[in-house]
């Protein structure tokens, strides 16, 4: 499936579509350092004990790099065609990252869950440095894909950064037919159980999931409210998968009354004249 035709029917998701592909290209034009590919060996005790790549110090992968890639990605944001707000914001935040000594170390350091570096729009700083991380980690995440042993982690979170999953995608056919869970950060994507929660770890019922449109569904659970947008199919990763082309699944989910516990860069509000707006996260 093209973009274009998704687009022609989901008209409303037209500005994040723009926004992805300008945030595409500013990636596209950036340098991009070697990541280090770890020593797996190394890693291994740590893996098998449910320890996330990043968080290993065995696997000693360092994110500073990101760091430099997300302020040269917020430059040339700063600098381009402005998508709403987005070159304002990208400028101001740039400007106050200037005045933080050591900013990239500080980078690195949030996107692994440090909360104290405090600037102006940390969704857009979010958005920004897990864009330019996950770039910067693909050919590790490539090498950790044909390393792991996946039927030794099927754990909730995400092997790599241990974010919880952003969707999940049902992949093959039966009977060896897998459910994916897939990182809204990093873009790893790993294998779980094919029944089961993995915002509450229950898995004596199955989940109950309602279709949306053809590919798409939300899987829901009864014990803690949550739900999981699921792309069932395969060939359409790069969109289907991205997290922003189905928000309007969110906003389904949202009006069941049901729970966002997924981890995304992505909000959506119902209202505007389409029904919702999306952008990414405040
Ligand atoms: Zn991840
Ligand atoms: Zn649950």
């Amino acid at each position: 499936m093209m973009p274009d035709r998704w687009l022609e029917a989901h008209a409303y998701f037209r500005p994040l579509a723009d926004l992805s592909a300008q945030v595409e290209r500013a990636v596209a034009a950036i340098d991009v350092p070697d990541a280090r590919i770890p020593d797996w060996e190394e890693y291994c005790a740590d893996f098998l004990a449910g320890v996330p790549l990043l968080s290993s110090a065995d696997a000693a992968i360092d994110l500073e790099p990101c760091g430099q890639m997300a302020r040269a990605l917020l430059e040339r944001l700063a600098s381009g065609p402005s998508w709403g707000s987005l070159a304002a914001e990208a400028r101001a935040l740039e400007t106050e990252l200037r005045r933080e000594p050591q900013f990239s170390r500080r980078i690195a350091d949030f996107l692994l869950g440090d909360e104290t570096l405090t600037l102006p729009f940390p969704g857009l700083l979010r958005y920004v440095a897990w864009t330019a991380t996950a770039r910067f980690l693909r050919p590790v995440v490539n090498a950790f894909d044909g390393w792991r042993d996946e039927t030794r982690w099927l754990r909730r979170y995400c092997p790599t950064c241990g974010s919880l999953p952003a969707m999940a995608q049902l992949a093959g056919v039966d009977p060896g037919r897998k459910r994916l869970l897939s990182c809204g950060r990093c873009s790893t994507r790993w294998q779980f159980k094919r029944t089961g929660c993995p915002f509450c770890d229950t898995d004596s019922q199955r989940l109950a999931s309602v279709t949306v449109e053809s590919g798409l569904r939300i899987d829901h659970c009864d014990s803690c409210g949550g739900y999981l947008k699921t792309y069932d199919g395969q060939g359409n990763e790069t969109l289907l998968l991205s997290d922003w082309s189905s928000l309007h699944l969110d906003l389904i989910a949202y009006d069941r009354g049901l729970k966002r516990l997924a981890a995304s860069l992505y909000d959506f509000q119902p209202g505007g004249t389409s029904g919702v707006e999306a952008r990414y996260t405040n």
